[in-house]
């Protein structure tokens, strides 16, 4: 079966990144979490290596300017991007990647790969994302504000994916994209061994039907 790369995009404080993090525990064994570089400076829980790889703009725009990123966008002020180096590791341990990104970042994507399949994650409500964004980043009207602007530019690019996840309660959220995941992995296209498999089967089913004596007539 051949890996692919399962995008999850959100507006802001949808809660994509808890579900692609529970969604990596709950399948370690077939799924890998691509960890995007930033040169936005890590939070107090985050750490390098794992939740991103933090680097100076220096640093990012040299791996830029050296091709190293599948894609790369501005948010927020900061840059992010996903290393092709990261996505081919995963890949070649048979595993499917998990990215998080933007929805400029999942369009980038989308034109250079087919193997990509893309879920936008929704909130359940105005509230909820109100809440959501309001408990985020500093109290500054401003700051809420230009959230809360981005929310509807992110709104705007659900027409690019997939599928559509309503993130009401987070469990469910984690089944059912567990559900696309599996789902996507069966697709016959991504089964080059079971059709194979299939033609062999019909192989040795045609030798045994013409051993058999012809009937008359009949279907
Ligand atoms: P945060 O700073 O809150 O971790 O992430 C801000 C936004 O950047 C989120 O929408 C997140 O999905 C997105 N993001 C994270 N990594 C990447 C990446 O490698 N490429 C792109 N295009 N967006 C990313």
């Amino acid at each position: 079966m051949k890996p692919f790369l399962l995008i999850l995009s959100a507006p802001t404080g949808a809660g994509k990144t808890t579900i692609a993090r529970a969604l990596e525990g709950a399948r370690v064994e077939t799924v890998g979490f691509s960890v995007s570089a930033t040169t936005r400076p890590p939070r107090a829980t985050e750490r390098d290596g794992v939740d991103y790889l933090f680097l100076a703009p220096e640093e990012f725009e040299r791996r830029r300017a050296a091709n190293e990123f599948l894609e790369w966008a501005e948010y927020g002020g900061h840059r992010y991007g996903t290393l092709s180096a990261e996505v081919d590791r995963i890949l070649a341990t048979g595993r499917h990647v998990l990215l998080d990104i933007d929805v400029q970042g999942a369009r980038k994507i989308r034109e250079r790969r087919d193997d990509a399949v893309m879920v936008f994650i929704l909130p359940p409500s105005v509230d909820a994302l109100l809440e959501r964004l309001r408990d985020r980043g500093t109290d500054a009207a401003a700051d809420l504000r230009r959230r809360l602007e981005r929310a509807v530019h992110e709104l705007e690019a659900i027409g690019d994916y997939d599928y559509i996840v309503v993130n009401e309660e987070r469990n469910l959220a984690i089944q059912e994209v567990a559900a696309i995941l599996d789902a996507e992995s069966v697709r016959r296209e991504r089964r080059d061994d079971m059709v194979e498999e299939a033609r062999s089967l019909g192989e040795a089913l045609r030798k045994v039907a013409a051993s058999m004596p012809v009937s008359g007539g009949g279907s």
